[in-house]
């Protein structure tokens, strides 16, 4: 369900009438998360809000020259009450961490998110599932509150955009995307400045770490899905880390046939971080909700335990089920089948 003026408008208001306010973004947050969450806290500055800005992960590499990123915390402000706790590109509390979620120093809950499985669990919600990135709801808010808005506002506005579509690659880059875009730019935005610094500003360890990765490749038997496989060990054979395993699931995905591709990523000996990517075809985003998490139509990810071996058997039946039944449906002489 697309968001109204309304919604817009109300978050505006609410945001307005706040005079402290906590904002919070995801674990493992990416461009948009971190780029959403800078733009919106430099302008409630500017209108002289006491702003905190949380994250439980650290600022990707990639996304410390964003302006601002140095005032992330860690820390929750213990023994204090803002009036706004208002959470970005997330679409359940638990998204942000066990201490944010356990926290109850608001008065009122926010949110503003683009994801499709968000089911508008605040107290105020912007939530529009066709915005390709939640920094496009921050251009509304950002654009209402302060229509002189920064060129570092709009670094961090743009960020957001090209880090979720994927540099205008994906099917939820709208005529919007590309013009809230070209309004960063109209603001001083540098397009090649960003691109160098997100996508060409990489440690040599990460090249090492693509190599260790790609050598694990499955290709499922009907080759319509694929999947990679990052450990721990990996990691500390290349001197890595999990920032640097974001965009390696695109490497599955990019073999001619493969709907779906997914990468496993260790975060403890029997416990997997799993990202999966669609073409288009089968809604990743379903088949993460069913594994408890969520996200979007061609890009979602959950939590899975047992070894990677059994994830992977297990996940690669899941998609061709999910493709036959598909298959299924599209076929009429299958569908009206007699014998
Ligand atoms: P990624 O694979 O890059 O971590 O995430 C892809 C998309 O799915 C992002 O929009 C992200 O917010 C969402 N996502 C990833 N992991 C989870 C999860 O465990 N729970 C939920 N609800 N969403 C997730
Ligand atoms: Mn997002």
């Amino acid at each position: 369900m697309p968001a109204d003026v309304s919604h817009i408008e109300q978050m505006v208001s609410v945001c307005r009438d706040a005079r402290t306010i906590l904002i919070a973004t995801h674990v493992n947050p990416d461009g948009d998360a971190i780029g959403s969450s800078l733009a919106l806290a430099e302008t409630l500055e500017k209108l002289g809000k006491k702003v905190v800005l949380y994250d439980r992960d650290p600022v990707p590499y990639m996304f410390t020259f964003l302006p601002l990123a140095d005032r992330f915390t860690s820390q929750v402000p213990e023994n204090e009450t803002f009036d706004l706790l208002l959470l970005l590109d997330c679409s359940e509390l638990s998204r942000t961490g066990d201490v944010l979620t356990n926290f109850s120093g608001y008065r009122q809950l926010g949110c503003i998110d683009h994801h499709v499985t968000n089911d508008h669990f605040a107290q105020v919600n912007l939530i529009d599932a066709e915005a390709s990135a939640t920094a496009e709801l921050i251009y509304e808010v950002v654009f209402r509150l302060d229509p002189d808005f920064s060129r570092e506002v709009a670094v961090n506005i743009y960020t957001g955009i090209i880090t979720d579509t994927g540099s205008f690659h994906y099917a939820n880059s709208t005529p919007r995307s590309f013009e809230i875009a070209g309004k960063m730019v109209d603001r001083g935005v540098d397009p090649w400045m960003v691109a160098q610094q997100v996508y060409e500003s990489e440690p040599a360890s990460r090249l090492q770490l693509l190599g260790c990765v790609l050598q694990t490749l499955q290709i499922a038997p009907d080759g319509k899905a694929a999947c990679v496989v990052v450990t721990r060990e990996m990691y500390e054979q290349t001197g890595t880390n999990a920032e640097h395993t974001d965009r390696l699931v695109n490497y599955p995905r990019s073999i001619a046939g493969v709907e779906v591709a997914f990468l496993l990523r260790q975060e403890d000996e029997q416990s997997f971080k799993l990202s999966f990517r669609s073409r288009g075809k089968v809604d990743v985003a379903s088949l993460a909700q069913e594994f408890g998490g969520g996200g979007h139509k061609n890009a979602a990810g959950c939590y899975l335990t047992g070894t990677a071996e059994d994830i992977i058997r297990l996940v690669f039946e899941k998609i061709a089920r999910l493709l036959r039944d598909q298959d299924a449906e599209t076929t009429p002489l299958a569908a009206g089948a007699v014998h």
